[in-house]
């Protein structure tokens, strides 16, 4: 963490990561399973939502308003939820001084259950909204509204701070590194492998977080092979690694079983690109996207990109 250069007192990040005392084995967290011979699944979701957004979620809650009090400050925090962000944001602000929280989510596009996580969740600074959209329009309400000078003028008018939930905060990326590592460790300690060894890490991967994550960790020298990604129909990823063609008018969101992964315009792609192509690059990537929906890599990118994924 303060390799990041982030401003937040060794104690607060210490009482942070104490929320993990609220898994289920808080001895260990984030059990590693083995599956067969060389595979192996970490997981994520020992936790009290049940969704590994958790991971990230439980110690970023508690360090936000660690904040909001020290500074004397008031957020807003607005998430999206395909279903397993929003319970996971709502159940780590509840009650927390300082923080008031806004949840969008697209109407019939989480499970029941994921739905009643949310709206039955009972604490004054909390608001579940449903959206007649799916998850990409959801978002796009989101991203617009925290560029929106209008709203954030208004809401200064009130001493509120905006911020987001959402993988789009980089704060909850710094927490989805982590536990790459530890699995990492959790490995060596078990004797399946040596250090330094590379490993392969799957990912299903959504709007891309978790990848990021694996990403940075990988950067930070964890010794990893490659970052599988992994996709459900909603392949528009696939196609990119692939192809390097991000192209959302040959795609149509298709609601599946596992809708955190029903995404097609990923958010944090946006972050691998500007890292690797630079930011005047990314800016054309994206704006081509905007106005055209779609955009191709160079052939040296797609060969830079397949490298890590
Ligand atoms: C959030 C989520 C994903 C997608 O993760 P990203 O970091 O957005 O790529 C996949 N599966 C489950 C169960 C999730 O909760």
């Amino acid at each position: 963490m303060q390799q990041f250069g982030i401003d937040i007192e060794k104690e607060v990040l210490e009482e942070a990561l104490k929320r993990y005392d609220a898994f289920d084995d808080p001895s260990n967290p984030v059990p590693l399973s083995k599956i067969e011979d060389d595979c192996f699944v970490c997981e994520l979701y020992h936790s009290p939502t049940r969704a590994f957004k958790d991971m990230a979620l439980q110690p970023f809650g508690y360090v936000l308003s660690k904040l909001a009090q020290k500074r004397g400050e008031h957020y807003l925090i607005m998430a999206v939820t395909s279903g397993d962000t929003g319970p996971a944001t709502l159940e780590t602000f509840k009650d927390q001084e300082g923080v008031q929280v806004a949840c969008l989510y697209p109407e019939g596009g989480t499970s029941d259950v994921q739905r009643l996580q949310m709206v039955t969740e009972d604490a004054a600074n909390l608001k579940v909204i449903g959206v007649k959209g799916n998850f990409d329009d959801t978002q796009n309400m989101l991203k617009e509204l925290l560029a929106s000078e209008e709203f954030k003028a208004e809401l200064a008018e009130r001493n509120i701070k905006l911020s987001a939930a959402n993988s789009v905060n980089f704060g909850r990326i710094i927490f989805q590194i982590i536990y790459h590592i530890h699995a990492y460790l959790e490995l060596l300690r078990k004797n399946e492998i040596r250090m330094g060894e590379k490993i392969y890490l799957v990912v299903p991967s959504g709007n891309f977080g978790n990848a990021l994550g694996a990403y940075y960790a990988k950067k930070a020298g964890l010794p990893i092979e490659k970052i599988l990604i992994s996709s459900n129909s909603n392949n528009i990823l696939t196609d990119l690694i692939t192809t390097g063609s991000y192209d959302l008018t040959s795609h149509t969101l298709i609601q599946t079983e596992s809708p955190a992964m029903d995404i097609l315009k990923s958010s944090n792609v946006e972050r691998i690109f500007c890292d690797k192509f630079g930011p005047t690059r990314t800016k054309e990537l994206m704006n081509a996207l905007e106005s055209e929906g779609k955009y191709q890599l160079t052939s040296e990118e797609l060969a830079s990109l397949a490298r890590r994924f």
